[in-house]
């Protein structure tokens, strides 16, 4: 293939075996004018591997801004350059998002050259639904936000996809475990690609002990993915019993229940039993 004028390119490389990029990157690297990379240290050994020689130039997070209006002078003059990040799809929890926006706005022509993906390829692999799921990037940094991030996404009925460091793998589980219920079924795809590739599958509860008893567990890059909200005909909506729960600290317990029963169309009987059993723990 030939690459095209003032085009920038959206361009995928590997999350870990080198040999997973494809022709076409190869093609568009060697080709065009100039390579915006998100750490040119990490894409340096790609390009040496597959014998690229096109210049390079730093783009991260902290210096986007600054660099894209020369990237659009670049453009605009008809160079071509292509958008590569550390490992997978550029602007999936990578830099890149405001130079595709501003040339869309410009007008300047934007063209992916798909390829890995670790949130695709854990997803793939996982066996757990893939019609219909969520990603949320990497978790909150803090447990109390992150418990929150999760709380908001207990009843979500897609699958959930994180990314997640090995500084916080641990530590995620067990918020993950406690806000989605140890039952709740789950998986860590880690080092997709790589020598130690790992997937297992588990009940959050499950998970979090095998990867806090073993360290070798806890090393390398992870995607976690968390089965949807399937509700149990017999169990009362995690909503319900939220209402429930808002309008028991202003109200008597029965006016509380006959309350969440009509906002919910839950039993009222069920959540007066629940309000009942709940006043007593
Ligand atoms: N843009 C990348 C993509 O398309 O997947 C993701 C970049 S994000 C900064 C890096 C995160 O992706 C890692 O912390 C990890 O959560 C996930 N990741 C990347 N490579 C992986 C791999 N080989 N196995 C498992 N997870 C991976």
């Amino acid at each position: 293939m030939t690459v095209d004028k003032g085009v920038l390119y959206v361009v995928a490389t590997p999350i870990g075996n080198l040999t997973d990029i494809t022709q076409r990157s190869i093609d568009v690297l060697a080709q065009v004018d100039l390579i915006a990379a998100e750490d040119t240290r990490h894409t340096m050994p790609l390009l040496r591997h597959l014998g690229v020689v096109t210049p390079l130039l730093a783009m991260h997070e902290h210096n986007e801004k600054a660099l894209l209006e020369r990237l659009i002078e670049r453009l605009t003059a008809g160079q071509t350059v292509a958008l590569v990040s550390d490992a997978g799809t550029p602007l999936i929890s990578d830099p890149g998002y405001p130079l595709v926006r501003e040339c869309q706005r410009r007008g300047i022509r934007v063209s992916p050259v798909p390829g890995a993906c670790a949130l695709i390829a854990a997803l793939s692999v996982s066996g757990l639904a893939t019609d219909h799921f969520r990603f949320e990037g990497f978790p909150l940094r803090t447990s109390s936000a992150r418990q929150q991030q999760f709380r908001e996404l207990v009843t979500e009925s897609g699958t959930l996809v994180f990314y997640e460091s090995s500084h916080r793998i641990r530590a995620t589980l067990v918020d993950m475990a406690r806000v989605f219920g140890a039952e709740r079924h789950a998986v860590i795809a880690r080092e997709l690609t790589k020598l130690h590739e790992t997937v297992i599958s588990a009940q959050l509860g499950a998970l979090s002990q095998i990867v806090e008893s073993d360290a070798n567990q806890q090393k390398g890059e992870f995607v976690l993915l968390v089965a949807g909200y399937r509700r149990n005909p017999d169990e009362v909506s995690p909503e319900a019993l939220r209402v429930l729960d808002l309008l028991r600290e202003e109200l008597p317990l029965k006016q509380a229940a006959v309350l969440a029963a009509r906002i919910t169309g839950e039993k009222r009987n069920r959540l007066y039993q629940l309000a009942l059993q709940r006043n007593q723990v």
